[in-house]
């Protein structure tokens, strides 16, 4: 349960971090609030040689409106972000998920960006990124470059950051006005990853589905876009059958592990019923 021996940075600058982290090579790791990091160095799944604090970095710890889109620091923690009037009243869906993440403690430490980033497909933020629509702003010695959420996941911890490269805001387009939105997550006790979750974000129009988006969490290796079972519901009403249909082809598309939160076959089965449950409670919240 004790880390291995690390060098500790703290740049001020976001330039300087960059720097850092491209002298250092390939054993720094940029640390953010250290909730996913910290346990996996001290079970020694981690071992970097030096730790490059984001911490001190002003400018990735803001949100800010630009045109029809928030821009979310990377430094953001889940604590700031359900302090904000702007997230609650623009992207509700983010103070759903970030309430079911863990305990206050963590969330007081725990970043935005350290969710998005770290790979874990336990982690909650991923999935509903997706389902925003959202891009990451990737910063490293190359420049930066935009890369959408749906494309950034490859496999559990590994994403299309490359070395040195530092994720310093995330662009959440603003859904529209009158779209209802749900996340439904399943664990075994408050303060607990997900056996199983589903987000959802909906817009009807006269009781039709004109626009759905459903994410899955921890069903599979990464998170999850489930684009084929959102696709049978537009144009249609949201009633038994076509939840039904909606539920069939999400549940295609799981893979989840078995492992100590329950079998693959148990997983799958409450991951439909967590998106029956969010495909509901997203359309009465659409207006
Ligand atoms: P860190 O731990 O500092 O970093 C995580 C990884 O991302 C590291 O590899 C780091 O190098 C990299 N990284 C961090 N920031 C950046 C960046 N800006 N650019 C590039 N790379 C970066 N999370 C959930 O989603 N749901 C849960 O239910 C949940 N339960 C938890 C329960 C407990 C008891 C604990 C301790 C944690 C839990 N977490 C959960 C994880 C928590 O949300 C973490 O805070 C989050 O996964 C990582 O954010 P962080 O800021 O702590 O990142």
């Amino acid at each position: 349960m004790i880390p291995g021996n690390f060098d500790y940075h703290r740049p001020a600058t976001l330039p300087d971090a960059i720097r850092l982290l491209a002298d250092l090579g390939e054993e720094a790791r940029p640390l953010a609030g250290g909730h996913s990091l910290i346990p996996m160095m001290k079970l020694r799944m981690a071992t970097p040689e030096h730790l490059v604090d984001l911490g001190g970095i002003a400018e990735l710890r803001q949100i800010r409106r630009e045109g029809n889109a928030l821009s979310v620091g990377a430094m953001v923690t889940q604590h700031e972000l359900l302090q904000s009037a702007e997230i609650r009243a623009s992207l509700p869906i983010l103070i759903e998920a970030a309430e079911l993440i863990a305990d206050p403690q963590v969330r007081y430490r725990g970043t935005v960006g350290g969710n998005v980033a770290n790979g874990d497909p336990g982690n909650d933020m991923p999935a509903l990124m997706m389902v925003l629509g959202a891009s990451y702003r990737l910063e490293g010695p190359n420049g930066a470059r935009e890369v959408a959420a749906a494309d950034f996941y490859q496999g559990a911890y590994f994403t299309a950051l490359e070395p040195g490269e530092i994720l310093t805001a995330i662009h959440v387009p603003l859904p529209p006005a009158g779209h209802g939105s749900a996340y439904e997550k399943l664990k075994r006790k408050v303060g607990d990853y997900a056996t199983a979750a589903a987000g959802v974000v909906i817009t009807l129009n006269g009781g039709v589905v004109s626009h759905c988006a459903i994410g899955l969490t921890n069903l599979a290796d990464t998170p999850l876009l489930a684009e084929e079972a959102a696709r049978s519901l537009v144009g249609r009403r949201l009633d038994e059958a076509s939840i039904a249909d909606a539920v069939r082809h999400a549940r295609a598309i799981m893979a989840p592990a078995s492992d100590g939160r329950g079998p693959a076959e148990y997983k799958i089965h409450v991951g439909g019923v967590m998106v029956a449950r969010a495909l509901k409670r997203a359309a009465d919240r659409a207006s």
